[in-house]
C-alpha cells in the first residue's frame, strides 16, 4: 500500500535517508527501530506529507504523492494532490497536539466534517463510536487540559481512526507519558493492530511491543535499512553488529 523507491531526505548539509527503499503491504504491521537520529521520523513524517524528500518517490495506493502528472509532464504536486493522497492516512504524534481549546468529541469531528465533508450527526456518531472504542466514552465533553496524558493520547487515537485510514503512523506515541500511563495506550494500539485490515507503521523504543505486534521489524542505521524481518529474527537472532549494540541498551 505504500512504497518508497530510493528515497533521500536531507536536512541542509545533514543526510539523514540515502537511498531508502521500502514496501508497506496491506493490513501489515511494521516498526521502526534505529538509533536516535537514524530517520525514523522522517520516514513517516514524508508519508504525512509533513516534509517533502530530496529526491525517490513515494507511492500511495499507486498514486505517486509528491508529484502529479500534466499535460503529460511530471511536476511536483499540489496541496490539493497531496490533500487527497493523505486522506488514507493517519498519524498519531508524540505530544498528542490536540486542539485545546475543542472538547475531545470536537477534536475528533473536525477533520470529518472540514476534510471529508461529513454532516454534523454523522461525524458525530462516529466520534462517539471510536471515543468509546479507546475507552472515553465518559469524556466527551471534557477538554484535553482535564484529561491524562494516557487519555489524551487516546483521544489522538480516536480523532485518527474516525477517519477511517488505510494506513495509520504512530510516532513514538508513549515517549512523552508517565511510565504508568504507558500500558494503557498500548493496549488500544493493540486492538487496533488485532482488527488487522489497517496497516500500521510504528516508531518506537517499546522492543517488547514490537516483539508481540509487528509483522516486520526494520532498523535503520545511517540513513538505509540495515536489518529487517519478523521481530524475532530482527530482536533476537540477529548478528548485526550495529543492532546488537542498539539493542543492548534496551535489555
Ligand atoms: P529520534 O529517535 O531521536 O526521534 P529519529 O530516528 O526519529 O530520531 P529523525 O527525527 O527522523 O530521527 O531525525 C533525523 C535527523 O534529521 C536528526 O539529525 C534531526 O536533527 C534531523 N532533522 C529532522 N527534522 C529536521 C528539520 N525539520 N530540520 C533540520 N533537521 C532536522
Amino acid at each position: 500500500i505504500v512504497e518508497y523507491k530510493d528515497v533521500y531526505k536531507s536536512f541542509g548539509e545533514v543526510e539523514v535517508l540515502k537511498g531508502l527503499n521500502l514496501d508497506i503491504f496491506p493490513g501489515e504491521k511494521v516498526a521502526l527501530i534505529g538509533p536516535s537520529g537514524s530517520g525514523k521520523t522522517t520516514i513517516i513524517r514524508m508519508l504525512m506529507t509533513l516534509e517533502q524528500p530530496t529526491s525517490g518517490e513515494i507511492i500511495v495506493d499507486g498514486t505517486d504523492l509528491w508529484h502529479m502528472k500534466k499535460n503529460g509532464k511530471t511536476i511536483p504536486a499540489n496541496e490539493k494532490h497531496l490533500r487527497e493522497v493523505r486522506g488514507d492516512i493517519g498519524m498519531v504524534f508524540q505530544h498528542f497536539n490536540l486542539f485545546p481549546h475543542m472538547t475531545i468529541l470536537e477534536n475528533c469531528m473536525t477533520a470529518p466534517i472540514q476534510v471529508k465533508k461529513e454532516s454534523k450527526e454523522t461525524a458525530r456518531e462516529r466520534s462517539v463510536e471510536m471515543l468509546e472504542k479507546v475507552g472515553l466514552g465518559d469524556k466527551l465533553d471534557n477538554y484535553p487540559s482535564q484529561l491524562s496524558g494516557g487519555q489524551k493520547q487516546r483521544v489522538a487515537m480516536a480523532r485518527a481512526l474516525v477517519m477511517r485510514p488505510k494506513i495509520m503512523l504512530f510516532d513514538e506515541v508513549t515517549s512523552a507519558l508517565d511510565p504508568e500511563l504507558v500500558g494503557e495506550v498500548l493496549e488500544v494500539i493493540r486492538d487496533i493492530a488485532e482488527e488487522g485490515e489497517m496497516a500500521m507503521v510504528l516508531v518506537t523504543h517499546e522492543m517488547d511491543f514490537a516483539l508481540e505486534i509487528a509483522d516486520r521489524v526494520i532498523f535503520l542505521d545511517d540513513g538505509v535499512i540495515a536489518e529487517q524481518g519478523s521481530a524475532s529474527e530482527v530482536l533476537e537472532e540477529s548478528d548485526n553488529e550495529r543492532l546488537q549494540q542498539f539493542l543492548y541498551r534496551f535489555r
